[in-house]
């Protein structure tokens, strides 16, 4: 059996407690060295065997995964924050469905939970923004048409971008074209929920030169949107004057 868990942002202790049981039960680890926190290893079998994803390609993984599985061991296969965000698991699944093994999927704690945690926000405030946009840059991965940055910009809604910082100044460039302006808020936060976390608030007019400055090229996320300025109007579900489901208005 594959269990595909998602290992969080990085904290060992963010990872689900049905995930930490699997890694204490796994017979085989393949997990994505490059952003995974080894810290999440400790707790292995002594007998449990560990593969670097970061040297393996898709058939390599697979090929671990059907030889494991033939000798009836478990294998985790560790993703890092949560895996349905650019974790590459579907490639994954349709090969073991192809092959007939069996596997589950326990979700984790994307990397953009672990930077509203860090800035200590919420990205959907009332009369700021509702919506979160989640996206990339176009870099080596394509990008469909309509979902180029600067098409994603035009909404001006709370943003965030994964695996762009090599090319900051080309977000810089595509988030102006939008509904973004020079002094919108912004913030890069660096290995969010690590040891090493470091948050650097700034505008998306200075976006490239702080990260520039900071020496940030990679594992950051670039965060956008008013939703960082200090206004924002009370939330309904909690005024006194709103009934709900469970609560009826003061009057
Ligand atoms: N599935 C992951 C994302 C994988 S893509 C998730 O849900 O978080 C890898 C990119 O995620 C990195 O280039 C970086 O942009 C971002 N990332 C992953 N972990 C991060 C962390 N702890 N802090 C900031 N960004 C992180």
């Amino acid at each position: 059996m594959i269990h595909f868990v998602g290992a969080g942002p990085g904290a060992p202790d963010l990872i689900s407690l049905r995930g930490a049981r699997m890694i204490r039960e796994a017979d085989v680890i393949i997990y994505a060295g490059s952003l995974v926190n080894p810290a999440l290893l400790e707790e292995r079998k002594p007998e449990c065997v560990v593969y670097d994803s970061a040297y393996m390609t898709l058939e390599d993984v697979i090929g671990v995964m059907k030889v494991a599985d033939a000798a009836g061991k478990d294998v985790v296969r560790l993703h890092t924050g949560d895996q349905s965000l650019y974790g590459a698991i579907r490639e994954q699944m349709d090969e073991l469905i192809r092959l007939g093994i069996d596997y589950d999927d326990t979700p984790g704690i994307s990397s953009f939970c672990g930077a509203a945690a860090a800035l200590q926000t919420e990205y959907t405030l009332p009369s700021v923004s509702q919506s979160v946009i989640i996206t990339r840059m176009e870099g080596r991965t394509p990008v469909p048409e309509r979902e180029k940055l600067r098409s994603m910009a035009i909404h001006g809604c709370s943003m965030v971008v994964f695996l762009s910082m090599g090319l900051i100044r080309d977000v810089q460039k595509e988030l102006l074209a939008g509904a973004y302006t020079e002094e919108t808020p912004a913030a890069i936060v660096y290995k969010a929920t690590w040891p090493e976390e470091k948050v650097f608030y700034c505008t998306v007019g200075t976006l490239a030169e702080t990260a520039e400055k900071e020496a940030i090229r990679k594992t950051a996320l670039i965060v956008v949107g008013d939703f960082l300025q200090k206004g924002y109007e009370r939330s309904k579900l909690y005024d006194p004057g709103f009934t709900t489901e469970f609560r009826d208005a003061a009057r």
